[in-house]
C-alpha cells in the first residue's frame, strides 16, 4: 500500500481523504515544462492569505490529510509553519512537496519540530546535468545536501517524521537516470518514490518528452520501471509509477477526486490542480497549443471566502461532477453482471453500455491524459 493509499477509505458524504491547498502560486524556479515558466506573462503570482486559510479550518475535521502544495513553491509562503501548526492542531496529518531549494539547517529544524508528516522532493534526474536542465533554477547538489540535512537531523533527534518521498517526473531525456534512483533514495533516506508522467503540455514541443507518447519503446519503459520497482522493494523503498503507455480510459480519475479536492491560493475550489491553473481570467490556457489534448478546462465550484467548503462540496455542480464517475463504475458493474448472466443462463451476447466511454466523463476531464492512467 502506497503512502497516499493509507488515507483512502470509504466514508460518507463530506469526508475527505485529503485537501490539497495551494499556499502560493509563486515559485523560485523556472522548470522548463511548468506553466508558471511558460505563461509567466499572464501568471497570477500570489499567496494565500491567512483569512482564506482560516476559512478552510472548519473543514479540516473532515479530512485525514492536508497537503500544502499547488502550482508554486510552498516554502516561499512566509507563514507556512503557522499553517502546518493549525492543520496539525485540527488533528490532520500534514504534507508538502518542495523543490528543495529553501531547506537550510534552520528551515529543516523548524520543519522537523513542526512534526510535518510527509515531505516530498521534486526531482527530474539523479545527476546535475539532467535535473538542473529540466528543473532550471534548482540545483541538484543543493537539493541532495538539503535531503542529507533532513536525514541527519532526524537521526540526531531520534524522530521518524517527516517521511521523505521523491516525486520523480519521468521524461524521455531523464529516463536512464532511473538506474541510480534507488541508490540515491537510499543515500538521502527517502522511503517512497512516486514516478509520474508529464501529462500537461503548456508547449506542444514538450510532448516529445512524454514517455507514454513514445509507442516504439513502450515495453522497454514498462520493463525497466518494473525492474526498478523490484529493486526498490529489495531496498525497503516503496515505488509507485504511473503507466508509461497509453491505454483505454479509466473508470475513475486516478487523482482520487471522489475523496479529495484542490483549493487554489485565492480560495477557489476545484477537483484537481489541472482544472485550476492560476492564469488571469481573460486568458485561455490553450491559446498557444496546437490541440486541446492534455488541456483540462478550468472549473471552480466555489470559493471558501464566500461559502464553507462543505457547502461547495455538496453543491449541485460539484455533485454532478462526481456522479459522472459513480455512474461509470455502476455501468461497469451492470456490464459485468450482464456478461455473467449470459454465461450462466446462456443468454445471447449482452448489450454493452461502454462504461469507459469518454463522452460519459465530466467536460473538463475529456481531454485530460490522467484519465488514461498515465
Ligand atoms: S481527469 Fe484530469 S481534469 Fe479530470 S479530475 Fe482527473 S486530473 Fe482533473
Amino acid at each position: 500500500m502506497g503512502l497516499f493509499s493509507l488515507f483512502r477509505c470509504r466514508k460518507d458524504s463530506f469526508s475527505l481523504d485529503w485537501i490539497q491547498v495551494e499556499v502560493t502560486s509563486r515559485c523560485n524556479a523556472s522548470c522548463l515544462y511548468c506553466p508558471n515558466t511558460i505563461y509567466q506573462d499572464r501568471w497570477r503570482n500570489d499567496s494565500m492569505g491567512m483569512e482564506t486559510f482560516n476559512n478552510l479550518v472548519p473543514a479540516f475535521k473532515h479530512a485525514g490529510l492536508i497537503f500544502l502544495q499547488g502550482w508554486g513553491e510552498p516554502f516561499l509562503h512566509p507563514r507556512i509553519f503557522e499553517m502546518i501548526e493549525v492543520a496539525k492542531k485540527a488533528g490532520c496529518m500534514v504534507g508538502s512537496t518542495t523543490n528543495g531549494m529553501t531547506l537550510d539547517e534552520d528551515t529543516t529544524a523548524a520543519l522537523i519540530d513542526s512534526e510535518l508528516d510527509i515531505l516530498g522532493i521534486s526531482l527530474a534526474g539523479t545527476k546535475s546535468e539532467t535535473h538542473d536542465r529540466i528543473r532550471e533554477g534548482t540545483n541538484f547538489e543543493c537539493i541532495t545536501e538539503s535531503l542529507l540535512i533532513v536525514k541527519e537531523q532526524k537521526e540526531r533527534k531520534h524522530v521518524t517524521l517527516p517521511v521523505v518521498y521523491l516525486a520523480y517526473l519521468l521524461f524521455r531525456s531523464n529516463f536512464e537516470d532511473l538506474d541510480s534512483l534507488i541508490s540515491y533514495a537510499t543515500k538521502v533516506g527517502a522511503k517512497e518514490i512516486i514516478c509520474s508522467n508529464l501529462t500537461f503540455f503548456p508547449l506542444p514541443d514538450l510532448q516529445k518528452e512524454a514517455i507514454f507518447l513514445d509507442e516504439s519503446k513502450k515495453s522497454y519503459y514498462e520493463e525497466k520501471l518494473k525492474s526498478i520497482q523490484a529493486n526498490a522493494e529489495r531496498n525497503g523503498i516503496r515505488l509507485f509509477f504511473y503507466k508509461p503507455f497509453f491505454d483505454r480510459p479509466l473508470l475513475l480519475c486516478p487523482e482520487n477526486v471522489l475523496k479529495s479536492c484542490f483549493i487554489s491560493h485565492d480560495g477557489s475550489v476545484s477537483s484537481c490542480v489541472f482544472t485550476n491553473i492560476p492564469l488571469r481570467e481573460d486568458e485561455e490556457p490553450d491559446s498557444r497549443c496546437f490541440d486541446k489534448r492534455g488541456y483540462p478546462v478550468r472549473i471552480a465550484y466555489g470559493n471558501v471566502n464566500q461559502q464553507p467548503l462543505s457547502e461547495i462540496w455538496n453543491s449541485d455542480a460539484y455533485r454532478e461532477f462526481r456522479e459522472a464517475f459513480y455512474q461509470r463504475q455502476k455501468v461497469l458493474k451492470e456490464d459485468l453482471d450482464a456478461a455473467m448472466d449470459a454465461v450462466i443462463y446462456q443468454n445471447s451476447e449482452p448489450e454493452k453500455k461502454e462504461a469507459g466511454a469518454i463522452s460519459n466523463l465530466p467536460r473538463q476531464c475529456r481531454d485530460c491524459y490522467r484519465m488514461y492512467g498515465v
